[in-house]
């Protein structure tokens, strides 16, 4: 698993569960293949979001 993160509005990569960077911990996001990645939640001090937990479909 890499530590890549990826900016809001890219393309998820791989579907899983996504990690703000900000390394607070607090916030996760599932994201699906293909669709672009959510905002940062607010008062996230991150820039991007990191891959937590892949999803095998
Ligand atoms: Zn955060």
């Amino acid at each position: 698993m890499s530590d890549e993160s990826y900016r809001p509005g890219e393309k998820v990569p791989e579907s899983g569960i996504y990690q703000c960077d900000c390394g607070q911990s607090h916030e996760y996001s599932t994201d699906v293949k293909g669709h672009p990645f959510p905002p940062l939640p607010q008062g996230c001090s991150g820039i991007g979001w990191t891959l937590k937990t892949a999803t095998h479909q």
